[in-house]
């Protein structure tokens, strides 16, 4: 199965590994054993409001990153980077384009192509307290299969409930991605959770928002079809809040059979299940929750949950700079609609920013 261990990059964007061991250290602490005031039944309130959070960036990794948001928040730079990408890849050669691309955007999204690269880049995470997506070095791996255009869903879902069904007796090994801005993403959840139930398998979940609306609309528009996507932002996070109830309901009767990643940048929705979970007395340590984030998108969210304690996993994409552009097309377009995550990442950039200019002025007296 050599795909477990060296999947083509083409084969990342359908189906994730979640390794099971558990981060290293932080800030010189075992993470399973860090103080955490009230308890699981009463989690503090989350603030995400902490630039110490970057302050594990280099001052190169800084700017980048505020750069790159700066050029995502650009409507016509976004709505048009795929035809752009093209266009320079086209008259600057694939070494140009790659030169041009790999220091910034890729840099920024991507772990790198070579083992060498994706080793570093994994071992900087679990020195965060964060858990890499696509972890070949454990004995045994969780497969998350994602979930793509409505088009191919109903064949990748039939495929994932059969495996579900083999592999998932005991644990819940192969989890399945729902994602809440489908109309029909209540329904789909509520009749793996009724064949889980019947055919006596553990269930795990990714939630997801879900990342083609755009194409999705188009696609239904062309096809003279109805638009499958809820019809605004806010319906879609009734979605995504009501399905997440839905799991952490049942995960409080059966830990062991239901399992979530809490797949978002969203704060208000890590807040959500962060509370539910002490309401509810899910025990943070226990596995059946996890929350995910994308590489190099909201590191103040990813970072505060670890800290306090949470299992964070950021997803690894790796690749050439060639087979990465339909994902990094992806993240710029997704980078204007996670509008607030990232207004508030550029924010807290700029504070640690400055922070560390005035320390350099100052010499670092106060
Ligand atoms: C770990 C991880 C794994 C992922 N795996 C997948 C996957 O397998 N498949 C997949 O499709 N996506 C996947 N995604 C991407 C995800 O679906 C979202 O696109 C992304 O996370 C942004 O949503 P949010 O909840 O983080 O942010 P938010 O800012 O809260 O929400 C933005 C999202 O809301 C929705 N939205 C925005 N505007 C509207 C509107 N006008 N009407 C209706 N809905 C709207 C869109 O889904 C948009 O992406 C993954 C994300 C993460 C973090």
């Amino acid at each position: 199965m050599s795909l477990f261990f060296r999947p083509s990059f083409h084969h990342f964007l359908s189906v994730r590994l979640l390794g099971t061991a558990a981060p290293r250290t932080l800030n010189g602490k075992h993470l399973e054993s860090s103080s955490f005031q009230g308890g699981d039944a009463c989690p503090v309130a989350l603030s995400f409001e902490d630039p110490s959070a970057f302050r594990v960036k280099s001052f190169g990794e800084l700017l980048r990153a505020l750069g790159v948001f700066r050029l995502c928040s650009v409507p016509i730079l976004v709505n048009n980077c795929g035809k752009l990408m093209s266009f320079a890849r086209s008259l600057l050669g694939k070494r140009g384009f790659s030169l041009i691309l790999r220091p910034t955007v890729y840099a920024q999204f991507v772990a790198g192509e070579t083992e060498g690269e994706i080793a570093v880049a994994m071992e900087k995470m679990s020195s965060l307290g964060l858990r890499p997506m696509l972890a070949a070095s454990v004995s045994k791996v969780r497969v998350l299969v994602d979930a793509e255009y409505t088009y191919m869903n109903p064949a990748l879902s039939l495929v994932t409930m059969a495996m579900m069904k083999k592999f998932n007796q005991k644990g819940a090994w192969i989890w399945n991605t729902y994602q809440c801005y489908l109309k029909e993403s209540r329904l789909l959840l509520l009749d793996a959770i009724s064949q889980s139930v019947d055919q006596s398998f553990c269930l795990g979940v990714k939630l997801v928002r879900g990342a083609y609306m755009d194409k999705e609309r188009k696609l239904a528009k062309q096809e003279g079809r109805p638009d499958p996507v809820h019809q605004s932002w806010e319906d879609t996070n009734d979605s995504y809040n009501g399905n997440l109830d839905i799991m952490l309901d049942l995960i409080s009767l059966h830990p062991q059979c239901y399992r979530i990643i809490v797949a978002t940048h969203n704060e208000e929705s890590v807040r959500h299940a962060v509370s539910r979970m002490g309401g509810l007395g899910i025990d943070k340590h226990a596995g059946s929750v996890c929350f995910g984030q994308l590489l190099g998108m909201c590191d103040h969210v990813s970072l505060t949950l670890a800290q306090q304690g949470y299992s964070v996993y950021k997803s690894v994409p790796y690749g050439s700079v060639d087979d990465t552009v339909p994902y990094l097309v992806r993240r710029a377009q997704e980078n204007r609609t996670v509008l607030q995550g990232i207004r508030k990442e550029r924010d807290l950039l700029r504070q640690e920013l400055r922070r560390r200019l005035r320390e350099g002025l100052t010499g670092g007296r106060k």
